[in-house]
């Protein structure tokens, strides 16, 4: 897609505003919060048996390859993210590795997929708005027709998920897109729908925040109502409360995301990194403002450019006028 080049003045009228304002107005102009009616996954690693339900579901929603691990072709076994693999379901093992959500000698799962940030590194890095943030549901979706390929997002990403696919012709990014295919037909996200436990539930982003503070107030080894599939389904099953860490992941790292976490193990055992609160999105924007606010030189630069382009417009507008204007003439004589 070209860039119109009255787009082009009007995204450096906007650059200019921005290095008008304080550092503080310009940051805030920059980061995206949640929108009200935002959908995302909790996943509760206490609740997860491991049976990869949602993995197979997932391949089956979006019509994905299988990734053959065992050299065999037989088993799709992905050891990772990947071009086929939208979403995975990883252990953390630890000593003897007998007991369920123990951090010694025990285990528990992670799922690893698209967090959907609420401001969102990949989006900000796309040059060519590939990835978008939608504005309703929050969902970081993807465009492959407007990608080019730059791979930026890859960088981009805290948590590496974007892969990059070269088995087309014209290689493109794979990234969970929470099943928006489904979410339109009413539905909600495959792994969601076929997970048995309710390990991993779908709901509004604001909902699940709603159940991530009853889980943490629960007694541990007090029976309670779980929802399954959906936070509104209607469907529970009921399971004695583990004891849960103090800490919902996604709730505030790097901005928030909207896929979250909540386990009875540390989440570094999942190598989920430790973040602060503030999005890349926006400490970059601070950082930039902070380079540009003492310099003169790039006001310069792009007040000429800005200049220079006005011109040409003016000047290729000028022309057109002219030539439809003779044309105008030519037919009437
Ligand atoms: S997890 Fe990575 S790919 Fe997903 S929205 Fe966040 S930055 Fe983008
Ligand atoms: S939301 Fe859909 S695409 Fe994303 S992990 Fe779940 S099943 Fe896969
Ligand atoms: S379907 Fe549910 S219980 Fe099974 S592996 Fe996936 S998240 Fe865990």
């Amino acid at each position: 897609m070209k860039i119109k080049r009255r787009d082009f003045l009007k995204g450096a009228a906007g650059g200019m505003a921005l290095l008008a304002l304080d550092g503080q107005d310009a940051q805030a102009m920059t980061v995206q919060a949640l929108p009200p009616e935002a959908l995302g996954i909790l996943f509760d690693s206490t609740l997860c048996v491991g049976c990869n339900a949602c993995m197979t579901a997932c391949k089956d929603a979006n019509n994905m390859q299988p990734d053959f691990a065992d050299g065999q072709d037989i088993w799709d076994q992905p050891v990772d993210l990947s071009p086929n693999t939208l979403n995975i379901i990883k252990k953390f093992t630890s000593g003897t590795g007998e007991t369920k959500d123990a951090e010694v000698n025990g285990y528990a799962f992670i799922k690893r997929q698209c967090l959907h940030c609420v401001d969102p590194s990949c989006v900000t890095a796309c040059p060519v708005s590939a990835l978008l943030k939608d504005k309703e549901t929050g969902i970081v979706t993807y465009n492959k027709n407007a990608c080019i390929g730059c791979r930026y997002c890859q960088v981009a990403c805290p948590y590496n998920i974007p892969k990059f696919d070269f088995n087309h012709i014209y290689p493109e990014i794979v990234k969970c897109q929470l099943c928006d295919h489904l979410i339109a037909e009413g539905k909600v996200s495959a792994c969601c729908s076929a997970c048995p436990t309710g390990a991993s539930l779908f709901g509004k982003v604001e909902d699940l925040y709603v159940e991530t503070r009853r889980r943490q107030q629960m007694v541990p080894g007090t029976i309670y109502e779980y929802p399954v599939t959906s936070i509104d389904s209607g469907l529970t099953h009921s399971y004695p409360a583990p004891e849960y860490i103090p800490h919902v992941y996604g709730k505030e790292e790097l901005g928030g995301t909207q896929v979250m976490y909540m386990s009875a193990v540390g989440f570094d055992n999942f190598a989920l990194p430790a973040y602060p609160k503030e999005s890349f999105v926006s400490m970059s924007s601070g950082i930039q403002y902070a380079i540009y606010k003492g310099m003169v030189y790039p006001l310069v630069v792009l007040a000429g450019l800005v200049f220079m382009v006005k011109k040409n417009k003016q000047q290729e507008e000028t022309k057109t006028a002219e030539k439809a204007k003779d044309k105008k003439e030519e037919n009437h004589e």
